[in-house]
């Protein structure tokens, strides 16, 4: 059965590896940097995340994952932080987050829900036809 995205965010080990993403971006006013990763799904169902190389203040990478799979695992879900807090910088996802994904035909495998988009006091998913809603605010799922 295909996961939901609620789903995801609520598995603990997923849970501690985004506030681990989210504390590597180094949040704050303007001195953050993004960071991102995949959620995959591990040959005994279980899930974990594949992390890409650290991003600029605004902007990150996303390796090649051809047909939806990384490492040789199927991709469930993709993230990226928004760390900078300061009044220049969008915390929701941007016009370009949303046609990134859009636009990625390989992000279109059938277990994918989408990009989890952190920022400081909410977490977004980015559909993989390039819907934004809201999932949950931020402290509630990292706890703090
Ligand atoms: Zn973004």
């Amino acid at each position: 059965m295909p996961l939901t995205a609620k789903a995801v965010l609520s598995n603990t080990d997923i849970r501690s590896a985004l506030q681990q993403a989210w504390t590597d971006s180094n949040p704050g006013l303007n001195s953050g940097h993004e960071e991102g990763g995949f959620v995959v799904r591990d040959s005994d169902g279980s899930l974990s995340v594949r992390r890409w190389q650290r991003g600029l203040q605004d902007t990150i990478q996303v390796p090649p994952h051809r047909n939806c799979v990384f490492d040789g695992l199927e991709i469930v879900a993709s993230f990226h932080t928004h760390p900078n807090t300061g009044s220049d910088y969008l915390q929701e996802p941007s016009e370009t987050d949303k046609r990134a994904v859009r636009d990625d035909l390989d992000l279109k495998g059938d277990e994918y829900i989408g990009e989890f988009v952190i920022s400081q006091a909410v977490i977004y998913l980015v559909s993989p036809a390039g819907q934004v809603r809201e999932m949950d605010d931020t402290e509630v799922v990292f706890g703090t």
